[in-house]
């Protein structure tokens, strides 16, 4: 790799100062391919009504597979992908495969809506809402299929904006998860007179329950303020019994984590489905 930028005069700078540019510029190059070549592939993992043990639909994740076969995970490129221009590119690839899959799914008799995460940038960008409509005609998907996931953060952000399209979304049909929440500062009364449908507890307050009082009790008042006021509520990242456990004795019966399965390619996603 040194070879690369050996000889270069003007390299003043310090080399892992040189070697983190040079990276990102490769890694750009790289990821630039990757969105134009369907390098980005989605996975997708199950949400399950766990008191009832039935499947309730999946979530669509990226899954970077390098050149050399590795896999690269999101937080690695997602951000990367934000900042220079390709996440539109990248998450309408995700709305496609996800679309896809819907219908595999639905040829094997499961029919659950699959969500797919988008960057706050994008939905209020004003072609959003045609390109996402032209993309569920030619895939033939029909609205109440498909699901946003949209991050607490960044929904706060722009929430004027954002809301303004994902309500003319949800008028169609199309479910508004805010994922993470818990980790901005929303309150839940003020996200119940914009368009959301779905809460998506973040996996911390999942994984601290057991061994903090506090967010035991900040995750009782998330369940039962959130169903109170309408919205489905859904916890991610349950690894354990415990865990699931505990989610139940609460009122909350929907989630998805590594208990339940990890995030899976289409090929294993409908092997799985049809074992269910
Ligand atoms: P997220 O949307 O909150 O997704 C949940 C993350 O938790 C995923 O990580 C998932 O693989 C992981 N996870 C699920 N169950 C468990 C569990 O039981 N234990 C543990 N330790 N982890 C669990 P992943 O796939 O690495 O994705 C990270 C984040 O990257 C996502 O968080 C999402 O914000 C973002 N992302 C992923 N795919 C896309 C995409 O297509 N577009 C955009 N814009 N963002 C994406
Ligand atoms: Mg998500
Ligand atoms: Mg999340
Ligand atoms: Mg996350």
């Amino acid at each position: 790799e040194r070879a690369k930028y050996d000889g270069v005069s003007f390299l003043a700078f310090s080399d892992s100062l040189a070697e983190a540019m040079f990276g990102r510029y490769e890694l750009l190059k790289d990821l630039r391919e990757a969105i134009v070549n369907d390098g980005i592939v989605a996975y997708f993992q199950p949400k399950l009504d766990f008191k009832t043990n039935t499947l309730i639909g999946f979530e669509a994740l990226a899954r970077w597979i390098y050149k050399d076969g590795t896999f690269i995970p999101p937080d690695q490129f997602i951000a990367l992908a934000e900042s220079s221009g390709l996440i539109d590119k990248l998450d309408q690839q995700m709305v496609r495969q996800s679309c896809r899959a819907i219908n595999a799914l639905k040829a094997i008799g499961v029919h659950v809506p699959i969500s797919v995460n988008v960057a706050g940038s994008e939905i209020i960008r004003p072609d959003y809402f045609d390109c996402f409509n032209s993309l569920l005609a030619e895939e033939d998907v029909p609205y109440d299929m498909i699901e946003l996931e949209i991050t607490e953060s960044q929904f706060i952000e722009e929430k004027s904006y954002i809301n303004a399209h994902l309500s003319a979304l949800k008028d169609l049909g199309v479910g508004i998860n805010i994922d993470d929440f818990g980790t901005g500062y929303s309150s839940l009364a003020y996200l119940s007179t914009l368009s959301v449908s779905t809460i998506k507890i973040d996996h911390s307050f999942v994984w601290r329950m057991d061994e903090s009082e506090k967010d035991w009790k900040i995750l009782k008042m998330i369940i039962e303020l959130g169903h109170n006021l309408g919205f489905n509520v859904i916890a991610e990242g349950i690894e354990t019994e415990q865990q699931k456990n505990h989610l139940l004795s609460l009122g909350c019966e929907h989630g998805q984590g590594y208990l339940f399965a990890k995030p899976m390619s289409l090929e294993k996603t409908l092997k799985w489905a049809q074992a269910d």
